[in-house]
């Protein structure tokens, strides 16, 4: 097959193309990928068709995910058969089958795992030099990928990777063996980036890890994660301060007391419990039983300033029996989240869990995750109603032209539509509940004056 290596020669228009599967670090990395593009004389297009450079930043958290990619290949293969273009399958998936995939899918010129981002640049100019394949797989990092510049896609929330990697080894996933080890950036190097975020217009910063509070800080300041979070949260012209993903193995009362003191952090915890059962946290090896997850839960509840509670739960993990599960479902009774994110166990390559059995059928799976969805949309629903009558400062984050409705997001990550108007997105307005759905409220602009101009 000849490649069309004159596309990415230096000095012709060079045009790529990124699709982005996954979670808030994949879209970040996205976003610095195609920062250095830019920076190598790359233009962004919008479809694959426009583009001389293909790029699949892919996901492998559960089987589906890792099956997309290969879809989306299959489909490129048949539409430039005649027209080949420079394709590169970047992040989990490239990371865990390696150079398999040139196998399995031979018009593939790049493969290369986020461990290796730093060698980008240099990968790119093997494509440009009109090499066929080129890899970076290399695990075995201490760096972080830094930029030089990151284009980032929402002009209002910036994304920031503060730790890469994962060192947990939990049984049921495939983080560790795709991230590589865990790496913290700096604190000055981090403070550093918000205060520019500020200068640039942006008004809410969301802290990004796999493990986001075992950051552990390399610069001699040597601050904890609890102090990092208010040095963030006091910049001047920063509205909100998110975090996200926290382990409850790492969660400290320092954290929830900094929320507390410090207005500008977000009223809102992603505290993932994977399950209600300490006999299956065991088998997951997460390192915590259901006591001591509630007791931090406790923790958070009693805090000054209530504060939302979100988890992320696994359904049918190897050897989950049914009363491993219904303490699960009382679990959510007992800690009442604002938001689950719930998914049935899959099965991945290179775990700790990979060698067991598979052991509750996939039909059963099904089961377990409909009725702990709908119990706790019940829950939510109860929750949300609570709201009605309540007043909240939302960011309008996007506009319904159809509805004619502004979509806001409360400090506690709740979604709230209301009468709007297309200008209005990036803009901070006070809002009152008039109803409430499971997953979303809706109300009317409160008769306070607009606390807040544009973003940017
Ligand atoms: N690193 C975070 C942690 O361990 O708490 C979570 C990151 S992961 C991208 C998001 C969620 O995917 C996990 O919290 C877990 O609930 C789910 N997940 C991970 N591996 C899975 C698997 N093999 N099958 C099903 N769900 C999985």
């Amino acid at each position: 097959m000849n490649l069309p290596t004159e596309a990415l020669t230096p000095g012709s228009a060079k045009t790529f193309y990124i699709e982005t599967f996954g979670c808030q670090m994949n879209v970040h990395d996205a976003e610095k990928l195609a920062g250095t593009l830019i920076s190598r004389g790359y233009r962004p297009v919008e479809t694959h068709e426009e583009a001389d450079l293909i790029l699949y930043n892919t996901c492998s958290i559960r089987e589906k995910a890792a099956e997309k990619v290969f879809s989306r290949l299959g489909t490129l293969k048949k539409a430039y058969r005649n027209n080949p273009k420079v394709i590169g399958v970047l992040g989990c998936v490239a990371q865990q089958e390696g150079e398999r995939i040139f196998e399995r899918a031979p018009q593939v010129s790049l493969v290369c795992g986020s461990a290796s981002y730093t060698k980008l640049p240099d990968l790119l100019e093997q494509l440009e030099a009109g090499n066929r394949r080129v890899t970076g797989l290399d695990l075995d990092t201490d760096e972080c990928f830094e930029t030089e510049l990151t284009r980032r896609d929402n002009p209002f929330r910036a994304y920031l990777t503060i730790i890469e990697g994962c060192d947990q080894r939990c049984a049921f996933c495939v983080v560790p063996t795709t991230r590589g080890p865990e790496r913290s950036r700096p604190s000055d190097k981090i403070l550093a980036e918000c205060r520019r975020l500020v200068d640039e217009g942006y008004t809410e910063i969301q802290l990004l890890g796999q493990i986001v509070n075992a950051w552990e800080d390399p610069a001699p300041a040597r601050l904890s994660f609890a102090e990092l979070l208010g040095r963030v949260a006091e910049i001047a012209g920063i509205r909100r301060v998110r975090f996200t993903t926290s382990h409850p193995r790492y969660f400290t009362p320092e954290i929830v007391q900094a929320i507390e003191s410090h207005p500008t952090l977000c009223d809102q915890i992603h505290l993932p419990e994977q399950s209600g059962s300490t006999r299956v946290h065991s088998r997951m090896l997460r390192g915590y039983s259901r006591e001591e997850y509630l007791a931090k839960i406790d923790c958070i509840r009693r805090a000054k300033r209530a504060i939302s509670i979100s988890t992320d739960i696994i359904v049918g993990f190897w050897g989950e029996a049914t009363g491993d599960f219904e303490q699960t479902m009382t679990l959510l009774d007992a800690v009442e989240y604002d938001q689950v994110f719930s998914f049935k166990y899959s099965p991945r390559p290179n775990t700790a869990a990979a060698g067991y059995e598979d052991s509750v059928p996939e039909e059963e799976k099904g089961r377990r995750l409909s009725a702990l969805q709908e119990h706790q949309r019940q829950i939510q629903l109860r929750r949300n109603q609570a709201a009605i009558g309540d007043e909240f400062e939302v960011l309008v984050e996007s506009y319904q032209p159809r509805l004619g409705q502004a979509v806001g997001r409360t400090t506690s990550n709740r979604v709230v539509n209301f009468p709007g108007a297309p200008e209005w997105v990036g803009r901070y307005f006070h809002v009152r509940v008039t109803a409430a759905g499971p997953n979303s409220l809706v109300g009317v602009r409160a008769d306070r004056a607009d606390s807040g101009g544009m973003t940017r």
